[in-house]
């Protein structure tokens, strides 16, 4: 129930600059969509769009056959897992994935169910009590993975979420995130990179940016394997 969809989508920044010109794309429930393309093609501001952290210009955004260009971020049942993780740093493993639950006052019972199975999941339960400065930058940023599980959103939007990794952390977070995929099917997942290995081995379908438009869409195999 939480397609995505994009049509004739602009984007004209203050200085009025166009950086997105008539985006029209259609991201089905369940899918894991990768946005790839050279620093400066405009895969922020479509992620952010999505968000609801940048207005869009021109065009409509529906989320689960709602249109949300009006619907603030926190409205749009999405969650976002950034390229630096900005974790809490007085607060436990255990608070900073149960922080937002907390603040939306659910029940004490279902967020330690909540929190223990995200951690469970992101192999996290030994570290539950530590705080952010006691983990690696890998186990930092399964944290800010597990503080969007979670809140159980439709939508998960990852920006980048390796780049800060070194090479053989940034190699077991994507297998997390690729482990994330199976086991939640139904969660539509848009992921941004510029790097092709990560779109490669985590993608559905990837689609291909170049300054504003969409160069192509397919799978992994129909963009890269070339006869
Ligand atoms: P990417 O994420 O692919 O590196 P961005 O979405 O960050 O690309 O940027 C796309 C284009 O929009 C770039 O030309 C960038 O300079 C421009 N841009 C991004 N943010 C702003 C802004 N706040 N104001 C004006 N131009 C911006
Ligand atoms: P302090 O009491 O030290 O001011 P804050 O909660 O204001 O604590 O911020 C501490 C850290 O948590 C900062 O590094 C900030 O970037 C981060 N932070 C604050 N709000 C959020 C949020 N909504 N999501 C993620 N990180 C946040």
């Amino acid at each position: 129930m939480a397609d995505v969809k994009l049509t004739n989508v602009k984007k004209v920044y203050a200085n009025q600059v166009e950086v997105m010109r008539d985006i029209n794309l259609d991201i089905k429930q369940g899918e894991f969509i990768v946005f790839v393309g050279p620093s400066g093609c405009g895969k922020s501001t479509l992620l952010r769009m999505i968000s609801g952290l940048e207005e869009i210009s021109g065009g409509t955004l529906e989320i689960d056959g709602q249109v949300v260009n009006d619907i603030p971020p926190s409205l749009r049942g999405i969650a976002m897992v950034f390229q630096s993780y900005a974790l809490y740093p007085h607060m436990t493993v255990y608070d900073n994935m149960a922080f937002s639950l907390q603040i939306a006052k659910v029940a004490k019972d279902d967020i330690d169910q909540q929190v223990r199975k995200a951690a469970e999941m992101l192999q996290l339960t030994p570290y539950l009590d530590r705080l952010p400065k006691a983990l690696s930058g890998g186990q930092r940023q399964r944290v800010a993975i597990g503080r969007a599980i979670v809140r159980r959103p439709k939508v998960f939007l990852f920006d980048e979420p390796l780049s800060n990794l070194d090479a053989a952390l940034r190699v077991a977070t994507r297998m997390e995130i690729a482990n994330l995929k199976e086991s939640m099917p139904d969660s539509t997942m848009i992921y941004v990179t510029h790097d092709q290995v990560e779109a490669m081995t985590l993608a559905d379908r990837i689609v291909l940016l170049s300054a504003g438009n969409i160069e192509q869409v397919g799978s992994p195999l129909a963009l890269y394997e070339r006869p």
